[in-house]
């Protein structure tokens, strides 16, 4: 229930190991980061001191907020780990790795990414489905980079392979904040 349900206080962001083509991924990133410090939300990651990841967790650390990577050794040894931020997990497997930031996590931000970036999506709204967990996520839809994502699910729903409601838990935001409060991020104000 939304007047009862506790604010979330720590969100994984799901988000590119690269930069992409465009300055404005960058800049998301940046503004994305910031935003989670304001809010007093901690972060959790892929570890990657690289690309549009490591920007969100630059601008998160630099405000103030609560950092926490995960990573496996392999990524480790070949990722400038010296540019982590915050406290960092080294784990054996990806799997592993992934369990540990869907179980540290009380919801999901999804930004401009790649593979990896639709794999950690797609498992989540999966285990949603499942009944696993049971957990917010949001698309940042920034300048439509998620539309033909939007347009393949609306497409597999179309076609009977997953209910209108099972969609309905990857919900879309235009802009950070929108996104922070459709998780149930605490505004600003009443931050710790
Ligand atoms: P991608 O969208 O393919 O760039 O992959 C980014 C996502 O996958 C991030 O959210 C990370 O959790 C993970 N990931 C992929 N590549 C790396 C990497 N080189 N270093 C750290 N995490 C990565």
């Amino acid at each position: 229930m939304p007047g009862t349900r506790q604010a979330l206080d720590r969100i994984a962001v799901f988000c590119g190991a690269r930069t992409g083509i465009r300055p404005q991924y960058v800049e998301l990133a940046k503004e994305f980061g910031v935003a989670l410090a304001r809010r007093g939300v901690g972060l959790v990651y892929g570890a990657g001191g690289v690309g549009v990841m490591g920007a969100v967790a630059d601008a998160a650390f630099s405000g103030g907020a609560s950092v926490t990577g995960v990573i496996p050794h392999r990524l480790y040894e070949r990722e400038l780990p010296r540019r982590s931020r915050g406290e960092v997990f080294v784990v054996r497997t990806m799997h592993e790795r992934k369990a540990r930031m869907y179980k540290l996590s009380k919801g999901f931000a999804v930004l401009p990414g790649g593979l990896g970036t639709l794999d950690e999506l797609m498992e989540v709204a999966t285990w949603n489905q499942l009944g696993f967990h049971q957990k917010p996520i949001v698309l940042i839809n920034h300048e439509g980079f998620f539309d033909p994502l939007a347009a393949m699910l609306d497409h597999i729903v179309k076609e009977g392979f997953l209910s209108p409601q099972e969609r309905s838990c990857m919900d879309m935001a235009i802009g950070v904040e929108e996104a922070l409060d459709l998780l149930g991020c605490a505004p600003e104000s009443v931050a710790l």
